[in-house]
């Protein structure tokens, strides 16, 4: 490993963190859509899956422009935050209980995507890749509306999940 000097250096090293960070959702998202019940927000991890591919396109982008590959990198927090996703997904849970932790897991993953694409974002401003900046403010900007939609879809998923919780207490009280 090429010793990290400069903020270029610390640059390419966090995009390449990204870069990994959304292949990992790449698979990932599928998998959440398939456990979702809620139709809209199957549909929600869905259209997210595309924009995510459009979002790991975009870091090849800037990585083509920087005359470098934007492999090399495993992001750990993705990988750990995918696996809660998984262990979510296995979860024995009322369908309504199930979307509400998924929608948990989802939004611990699209704020860790706000800041790490706030970051390099800076990076890119400072640096005067004015190309690159446009194209991670796009994504960044993604993330946050994903995550305001799934803020959406859980006022009411989070309702259901708790009739869900009163049904099966009084059931078990009769
Ligand atoms: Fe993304
Ligand atoms: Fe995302």
């Amino acid at each position: 490993m090429p010793k990290i000097t400069t903020l270029h250096d610390v640059y390419v090293e966090q995009l390449r963190d990204l870069y990994s960070a959304e292949n990992q959702l790449i698979k990932a998202l599928p998998k959440m859509a398939q456990a979702a019940s809620s139709p809209e927000l199957a549909q929600g991890f869905e259209d997210h899956l595309e924009q995510t591919k459009e979002h790991a396109a975009r870091l090849e982008k800037i990585f083509e422009g920087l005359g470098e590959k934007p492999t090399g990198k495993k992001c750990k927090a993705m990988e750990g935050l995918v696996k809660e996703g998984a262990e979510t997904i296995k979860e024995n849970a009322t369908p309504a209980a199930k979307d509400a932790l998924l929608i948990a897991a989802a939004q611990r993953v699209e704020h860790y995507e706000i800041a790490g694409y706030g970051t390099v974002k800076n990076y890119a401003k400072l640096l005067g890749e004015d190309e690159a900046t446009e194209f991670l403010d796009q994504t960044l900007q993604e993330e946050v509306e994903t995550d305001e939609k799934l803020t959406e879809a859980a006022e009411s998923i989070n309702v259901d999940a708790e009739a869900g919780v009163k049904e099966s207490t009084s059931a078990t009280h009769r």
